[in-house]
Parts: structure tokens; C-alpha cells; sequence
């Protein structure tokens, strides 16, 4: 299996019943996929002016220091909005490497890029006539006290008549390196799309906003059981090349995903195709629960059905979740397609709406049993040891609620037949 469950995912809205239903969480990608697609080397032409500018690097020097300066001058140039000092480390013939540079400023900027710090995380190498070295960025945007979130970039550099300049940059697949991004920001959110998709407007993204912050009055609630609200939330909305682009990818049969980028931080992608009013809500409810549960950790896969039967109660509210879901759990269940088992690991990856929509449902069926048979307080902390401590599900039912799971389980499997009857 290719595909691990970094990403939680939320279905699309269900085309037979004509909206909501947040569910399919089909197991998906790896991590962050970085693509490399480096510059090729322009060993002869430089521009004039710009690769003078470079630190000079004697015969047989390892450029090390000279690139550690040129990352330092490089970032602080970022940090005071400065474009020109940020591409003066870039040639000026080099059209490809300055565009991605350009669209990265532009992008970050626009973001309020508060920290951006970047450290070379060995030495550099030679390869033919290139040095070659990992940097290591910490970035964060938008408030001052923010946390960087930890990122690793190869990079490429070359020495042109005794002077360094960069050759190559790793082009991430993060939604503010690899598009131009239009952005807008609420006192809790961050919404940004792609700044040339006539489909993802400003309307749509003031639109997303409206619905992200009122999400949060919900998800911080929960969030008080975990780690506290989160400084802000961040939504980026996918034009459709942005769907395959950013990141890992999104699935053609998901809305949305959360994609944990490291402990206390998380990007939350919707598809700009799925936004009708009366799903948007529940949809941004639905990831930002997801924020706020796992804290920016990936889940354990044995756990789907306790990671998404937690945001599906918490986006369930007045039961708009239920309602949906409830149709497709009857029919599974009454053509004897579940097992009875509670800790459900996911609906497979080819998986029809129905089949996907019955596990969702199965999921926030077992969750809400544990909330109203032990209340909402003790299926929190249970969570907690199952999802974020990675305890077995026995110990932590033992310890939580002083009951075997075998027994636990058992009347959780009772509720849902009750209620899919
Ligand atoms: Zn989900």
C-alpha cells in the first residue's frame, strides 16, 4: 500500500443525497512529498551586476560560509519585504530559478511571513561542478509569536569567476512555494487560494473565511481538552491544479484534508469544488476538529475509526452528520456487509460512496456511545490515549473507563445496530 493515513480526509458531499456527509477518509498519502526539480546548471552566462554580488569563493574553498551568508542576507531581505535583496542571490539569465524565487516571495509574503530562518544542515558537496547541500528552513506566518514549522530544502550552487551563486532550489510541493497565492485573513484564520484560478476568487475565499471563523468557536472548544486553541488555523483552497499539486495530491472522491506537518501545526486543503453553503460549515468544522485532536501528529492507522468518529461527532452538532450518514449505515448493515466491529480501519481505497459513508457513520455511531454512555469528558480522554499516546485500546478503556473493551465494545456494537435499525 502506497498510501499511509498522514492525510484525514473528508468526503465529497454525497451526489445521491445531494449534500453533506462528511466522511470518506480513505486512506491516503504519504507526508509532504517533496519534488525536487532542480535548475539546470547555466555554467557560462551570468548576469551582469548579479553574480558579481555573490560572496567571493576561493579555488579549493568549500563554499559553506559563502552560502550561509547568502541564506542569511536571503532571509533577512524576506523578512523586510525586501524582493530585490531576496533574488539578488539568483542570476539574473536564470529566468526559471528567479520566477520560482519571485512566486515564493510573492506567496510568503502576502501570507505575512513572521520567521524564516534558513540553516545548512550539512556540508556542502561536490558533484561535478556543483556544491550541493540540504538546508533546513523554519517558517511561520502571520503572528509574531508563532512557531516554525520545520522544512528541508536541497539546494544547488556554482561558482562563477570565483564568485557563488545558486544553480538549483527544491520546489516543494507546500501551496506557498509552488503557487501564487491570494490570502485572507480573519482573527483566527487564514484562507488563501491560488491567485490565477478565476474559480477560487476572492468571494470564495472571503466565503471559506466567513465559515472558518465561525468553525472555530467549536473546534476551540474541543481544543481545550488537547492542546488549546491553535495561534490561527490555516485553509488553503485548491484550484483543481492545486488539488494534484499541492502536497501529497488530494484524492478525487475526497473534499478536503488535514495534513499534519509536525507537533502544533497543521494545513487544513478544501477543494474549491465542493464548497456549497450549507456543507462549507460542517466541512471546516470537520478538519479544524481534526487540527485541534491530533495537534499536527499523525494518527495511528488502527485508530481511523476513533480519528474521524472524533471530527464527525465534533462537526456533527444539531446532527447534520447523522442525518447523512444514517441511510447509508441501515443499508450496510442490514445487507450484512459489517462485521460488527467498532474499531473500523477504514472504508478501502476503492471504496463507493456508500460503503464509505457507512464506516463514517459507524465511526461517529461508536464515539457518540462512548460521549453519552461515559460522557463527552472520558471519550475525550480516551481518545487521548488511544490516538495521541498510542495506547491499546484495552489498556486505555481499562484506565479511562475501568471496563474491559471487550465489554465496551460489545454495547457499542448493540448502539449502532439499534440505531441502524
Ligand atoms: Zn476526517
Amino acid at each position: 500500500m502506497t498510501r499511509t493515513q498522514w492525510m484525514r480526509w473528508t468526503r465529497r458531499p454525497d451526489p445521491r443525497h445531494g449534500a453533506l456527509a462528511v466522511l470518506s477518509a480513505a486512506a491516503v498519502t504519504a507526508l509532504a512529498v517533496l519534488v525536487t526539480l532542480l535548475v539546470p546548471p547555466t555554467p557560462t552566462a551570468y548576469g551582469a551586476g548579479i553574480a558579481l554580488t555573490g560572496p567571493i569563493v576561493r579555488p579549493d574553498e568549500n563554499p559553506l560560509f559563502a552560502i550561509q551568508d547568502v541564506l542569511a542576507r536571503q532571509s533577512a531581505a524576506l523578512l523586510r519585504g525586501d524582493r530585490d535583496g531576496y533574488l539578488q542571490a539568483i542570476p539574473a539569465d536564470d529566468a526559471p530559478l528567479r520566477e520560482q524565487a519571485g512566486r515564493r516571495f510573492d506567496s510568503l509574503t502576502a501570507l505575512r511571513v513572521r520567521r524564516w530562518t534558513m540553516a545548512t544542515a550539512d556540508l556542502p558537496s561536490q558533484v561535478n561542478d556543483a556544491w550541493r547541500v540540504p538546508v533546513d528552513v523554519g517558517y511561520c506566518f502571520a503572528d509574531d509569536d508563532c512557531t516554525p514549522v520545520q522544512l528541508r530544502v536541497s539546494t544547488k550552487w556554482s561558482v562563477v569567476h570565483g564568485r557563488l551563486r545558486l544553480a538549483g532550489y527544491e520546489q516543494t510541493r507546500r501551496p506557498w512555494d509552488a503557487t501564487a497565492l491570494t490570502v485572507k485573513e480573519g482573527s483566527r484564520v487564514t484562507v488563501a487560494g491560488p491567485a490565477d484560478d478565476p474559480r477560487v476568487t476572492p468571494a470564495v475565499l472571503d466565503r471559506v473565511l466567513r465559515a472558518a471563523e465561525a468553525a472555530t468557536g467549536t473546534d476551540d472548544r474541543f481544543a481545550a481538552s488537547f492542546d488549546g486553541p491553535p495561534r490561527r488555523y490555516f485553509v488553503y483552497v485548491a484550484g483543481e491544479e492545486q488539488w494534484k499539486g499541492w502536497y501529497a495530491g488530494g484524492s478525487a472522491n475526497a473534499a478536503a484534508y488535514t495534513i499534519p506537518l509536525q507537533p502544533g501545526a497543521s494545513d487544513v486543503v478544501v477543494d474549491h469544488g465542493t464548497l456549497t453553503d450549507s456543507w462549507l460549515p460542517t466541512l471546516i468544522t470537520h478538519e479544524f476538529a481534526h487540527v485541534v485532536t491530533l495537534g499536527g501528529v499523525a494518527p495511528p492507522a488502527a485508530a481511523w475509526w476513533l480519528t474521524e468518529g472524533i471530527a464527525t461527532y465534533i462537526a456533527n452538532g444539531s446532527g447534520g452528520e447523522l442525518r447523512n450518514e444514517l441511510p447509508s449505515v441501515r443499508s450496510y448493515v442490514a445487507a450484512g456487509r459489517w462485521d460488527g466491529s467498532v474499531t473500523l480501519t477504514g472504508p478501502p481505497a476503492d471504496a463507493t460512496f456508500e460503503e464509505t459513508a457507512a464506516c463514517y457513520g459507524i465511526a461517529l455511531l461508536a464515539v457518540t456511545y462512548l460521549a453519552q454512555h461515559y460522557g463527552e469528558a472520558k471519550m475525550l480522554a480516551f481518545f487521548t490515549e488511544v490516538v495521541r499516546k498510542r495506547r491499546p485500546v484495552d489498556t486505555a478503556a481499562q484506565s479511562v473507563f475501568g471496563v474491559p473493551w471487550k465489554s465496551i465494545s460489545a454495547d457499542a456494537t448493540a448502539a449502532v445496530r439499534a440505531a441502524a435499525n
